[in-house]
């Protein structure tokens, strides 16, 4: 591992790097900023949370010449989420370089990002949706931009961005640096790449699975009536401080965060649907920890990063075993220990392990916790309170009040309905799901053939046959799609949403 010093970058930029207290380049750093500092056009992969924005963010900050104020250098990432983030991240390395910065994304109003934008800044994030927007109005000239970043690559060919990458890519010089990021690498990526870039360096950090001993992984096989009282006693039991449950759709987020507040938990959906505003907000109250559960589709969650979730739920087992791979490290992650468990119905059982083998790990069992496991587990919990509220002492003002009860009250009974009284009640409110359809992991064709189902799930890019489950459709909905519109070819399709 090398440290930040060793890449000769301008001294604002590793002062900037000590103050965020990155010591060392992470792996797909160390090969991708020399490169990048070099000029050379990069493809590079790596999973999600590996540092890819640093990886390109430096490079980028170091390339610009502040007394320039045309835009320079330009990153596009598949959503608002994801835009805010990058940009976050790279005004954060530059405060001392003084490179203004400015993100463009959709839900925000266009005559502020207009006004931001005679500002003069020398790098823009934008949402493909958006600067679309801004170029057919020509409130932004790409004609001067150096560089180009295509952040979550993959990601924003599964929301649909193709044609928008490639229009705005047509209006930046062909004199310039591309680099390309993203976790997978299915054929679509390559095509681009072979459309974009030259003669790119191709710098792979391809995990070896997630055997990581941080994460423990468990599944644990159960109807599909009883998964949802499965969750609530898994969450009784293991209390996790922040925890994120992955359903498969849209609703299905829905219904399990309302089923999850009917029960008395701290839970928020999180999807395509929210407003700008609504979704900011949920994941503000999750990063502060005002909730404990995020109920989230994969899209949704996708890139998000939270360091300090200790539990995954998949609720909802996923369709590709790469996006299982993805849930999963939403935990575990800056080295902490992180517990994962897959809800599988026996149907499911051999989608399970399907995963299993083309991710090259083993998932462990876990049995059905029963309502008595919770009860008792949020009893202890109780007395684990009690009794480090007693070691903390400081209860000078409540010794008298309690020699009082003493005095009038058995001490047994008194303790007793103190600790009743701490005792989360595990609630057995009735909450109903609408059931999903299990996954198959068969071969499977849609009917109507490919070229039909080509703008309809998710994965319409395929990467692997086997996983075009039915379920693609469901997945779907309009977690990344907004409206219909017509392709100049005449054919429909859905416009993609700029969250
Ligand atoms: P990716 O884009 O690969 O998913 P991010 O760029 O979002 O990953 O980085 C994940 C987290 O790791 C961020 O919180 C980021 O600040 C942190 N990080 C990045 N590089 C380093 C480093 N060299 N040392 C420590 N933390 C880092
Ligand atoms: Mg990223």
């Amino acid at each position: 591992m090398k440290t930040f010093f060793e890449f000769n970058l301008h001294h604002s930029i590793t002062r900037a790097i000590s103050e965020m207290g990155f010591e060392e380049a992470t792996p797909i750093q160390e090969q991708v900023i020399p490169l990048a500092v070099s000029g050379r056009d990069l493809i590079g992969q790596a999973q999600t949370g590996t540092g890819k924005t640093a990886a390109f963010g430096i490079p980028l900050l170091e390339k610009v010449d502040v007394a320039n104020d045309k835009i320079q250098g330009l990153v596009l990432a598949p959503t608002r989420e994801l835009a805010i983030q990058v940009a976050e991240e790279m005004s954060k390395l530059s405060v001392y370089k003084g490179v203004k910065i400015l993100p463009i994304y959709g839900g925000q109003d266009i005559g502020r990002q207009i006004r931001a934008l005679k500002n003069r800044p020398h790098l823009i994030i934008a949402t493909p949706g958006r600067l679309i927007d801004h170029m057919e109005r020509h409130t932004i000239r790409l004609g001067d931009v150096e560089t180009v970043v295509l952040d979550e690559a993959d990601e924003m060919l599964n929301m649909g961005f193709l044609e928008e990458i490639q229009k705005i890519l047509a209006q930046v010089p062909t004199e310039r640096q591309t680099m390309l990021f993203s976790a997978t690498m299915p054929a679509q990526i390559r095509r681009l790449a072979d459309q974009f870039l030259k003669d790119p360096e191709h710098i792979s950090v391809i995990p070896k699975a997630i055997k990581a001993p941080t994460i423990a992984q468990f599944y644990c096989e159960v109807a599909e009536r009883q998964k949802f009282d499965t969750l609530c006693r898994f969450i009784d039991i293991e209390n996790p401080d922040l925890a994120i449950i992955f359903g498969r759709t849209k609703r299905r987020v829905d219904e399990l965060a309302s089923g999850l507040q009917k029960r008395g938990y701290l839970a928020e959906g999180l999807h395509g649907d929210l407003s700008q505003n609504q979704r900011d907000q949920v994941m503000r109250k999750f990063r502060e920890g005002q909730i404990e559960l995020l109920v989230a589709t994969d899209v949704a969650a996708r890139g998000i990063d939270v360091s300090n979730v200790t539990h995954v739920y998949n609720f909802d087992i996923p369709q590709d075993p790469e996006s299982y791979v993805h849930r999963v490290g939403r935990t575990g992650r800056a080295g902490r220990e992180g517990v994962a468990t897959t809800l599988v119905t026996p149907r499911e059982m051999d989608h399970l392990h399907f995963i299993e083998r083309i991710n090259k790990f083993k998932v462990s069992k876990r049995p059905v916790p029963s309502f008595a496991d919770a009860v008792n587990r949020q009893m202890q919990l109780a007395v684990e309170k009690l009794l480090d509220t007693m070691a903390d002492g400081q209860m000078e003002s409540y010794v008298a009040l309690a020699n009082d009860l003493l005095d009038e009250h058995d001490s047994n009974r008194l303790l007793a309905a103190a600790i009743k009284l701490l005792t989360r009640e595990t609630s057995e409110v009735k909450v109903e799901l609408t059931p999903e359809t299990p996954l198959r992991s068969k071969k499977f064709k849609p009917s109507g053939g490919r070229g039909a189902d080509h703008f309809q799930g998710k994965k319409r890019y395929d990467r692997k046959d086997n996983f075009r489950g039915r379920s693609d459709k469901r997945d779907f909905h309009k977690d990344d799609m907004r409206g219909n519109r017509k392709r100049p070819g005449g054919k429909t399709f859905r416009e993609p949403l700029n969250v």
